[in-house]
């Protein structure tokens, strides 16, 4: 079997970006399973390649070391040929900013790039959404209820 490579983006997918970039060595909390699906990839022979626009420092190096992430390079995949350009060669990319393209330039796919928003930004609209449910006295919630109210009278 043909070893594959994935190229796996550190913020947003490694570790919480949800507060944006705060520094060079400033990180999150690690994504839940982060750990165990980078592993689970390692045993099943996969070579893994961080891919950040962060650069490979010590303090990167021991953030992921700490978390057991497991990987086998950061930004580099030196079994890409000469001759190529700084993107590096995988055979599947994960990322938090991704679409994947499925072979046709229709509608939907325009209509998926215009719509994107990365999952912290959809988290925090949920989280906004659920806090305000109450706050206008015409939410879905309330509406609900008063159906449910005149249904039983
Ligand atoms: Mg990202």
């Amino acid at each position: 079997m043909e070893k594959k490579t994935i190229c796996i983006d550190f913020d947003g997918v490694i570790h919480d970006y949800s507060n944006g970039w705060q520094g060079e060595d400033v990180f999150g909390q690690m994504i839940p399973n982060a750990d165990t699906g980078t592993s689970v990839l390692k045993q099943k022979g996969w070579t893994v390649i961080i891919f950040t626009t962060r650069k490979k420092t010590d303090e990167l190096e021991k953030w992921l070391k700490e978390h057991n992430i497991a990987y086998d390079y950061i930004n580099e995949n030196p079994g890409q040929p000469d001759g190529t350009s700084g993107k590096i060669m995988a055979d599947v990319y994960l990322d938090d900013r991704g679409i994947c393209f499925r072979g046709r330039w229709d509608s939907w796919l325009v209509r998926e790039i215009l719509d994107f928003e990365p999952w912290q930004e959809q988290q925090k609209k949920e989280i906004e959404q659920l806090a305000a449910f109450n706050d206008t006295g015409n939410s879905i919630w309330e509406r609900g209820c008063e159906r449910r109210i005149k249904a039983d009278l």
